[in-house]
């Protein structure tokens, strides 16, 4: 997924790709037409915008929404789902603007910022939705800002297989949204998705000392199975103290076994 949104106001789209020698003069500026190219259905469309506001354009056959897409630089469609813009040309998943904005204002004006991970060790099963998407759903009916994420570096202590992981992780997302969140009103994102965060926790490494973590339940018992301890296993509360702190979570629902972590 692209942090760069794309173009979809025809008059910024003109304004950057205004030919330099048009001069300034307003008949000059008035004439440039602008043609956009609907990938789709493989139709050109121009006109002569001289009305400024954020006015999308769409394809006349299929109704495309027609950005200008800054990652392969082309004037093309783009395919809408939920709140992702994908460029019909090379492929490349934006967030849209008014998303962001949107997301934004309910940074602003929420009571809590709501935050729960899950490893991606499997699909879901029922015990997960009564115990934790069921409340996910009410926190998101509420005036909160809901992040859900999937785990999926903290899967990497208990297995090694990437395809794996990554086809958990897309089970669990689809189960989120089977289950009633919208993705819409809700940020659900893979932890990997964020590398930031693994920046923040190597800076919070920093303040944290070794012994604590040693003296954590989970790493005494595997301690006392005579298990493999990766830097990993020790490291996993500070990615969680990551986890959280990043995106500045005030609400964090976590079963009875994570507390010592927490
Ligand atoms: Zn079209
Ligand atoms: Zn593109």
């Amino acid at each position: 997924m692209s942090k760069i949104t794309p173009m979809t106001d025809p008059d910024e789209i003109r304004r950057m790709l205004q030919p330099k020698d048009t001069g300034t003069s307003i008949e000059a500026v008035s004439t440039w037409s602008l043609v956009l190219h609907c990938t789709k259905c493989n139709l050109q469309t121009s006109g002569i915008y001289t009305e400024t506001g954020d006015i999308t354009r769409r394809c006349p056959a299929c109704k495309s929404i027609l950005m200008y897409c800054p990652a392969c630089h082309n004037l093309t469609s783009a395919t809408e789902r939920f709140n992702i813009l994908s460029c019909d040309k090379c492929k490349t998943d934006f967030v849209t603007k008014s998303t962001i904005e949107y997301l934004a204002s309910r940074d602003r004006e929420s009571r809590e910022i709501v935050l729960s991970g899950i490893r991606a060790t499997g699909k879901l099963h029922l015990g997960n939705f009564l115990g934790a998407v069921q409340r996910f759903v009410e926190y998101e009916r509420g005036d909160n800002l809901c992040m859900y994420f999937v785990a999926d570096w903290h899967t990497l202590t208990t297995c090694d297989d990437p395809r794996e992981i990554s086809t958990n992780s897309i089970a669990i997302a689809s189960d989120y949204l089977a289950a009633g969140l919208n993705p819409e009103r809700s940020i659900i994102y893979t932890q990997s998705s964020v590398p930031e965060l693994a920046e923040l926790a190597l800076y919070l490494s920093m303040f944290q000392s070794k012994n604590q973590l040693e003296d954590l339940p989970t790493l005494k018992d595997m301690v006392r199975d005579r298990r493999f301890i990766s830097m990993g296993h020790l490291f996993y509360p500070v990615l969680m103290a990551a986890d959280i702190l990043g995106p500045r979570a005030t609400v964090i629902p976590v079963g009875s076994d994570q507390v010592p972590n927490v």
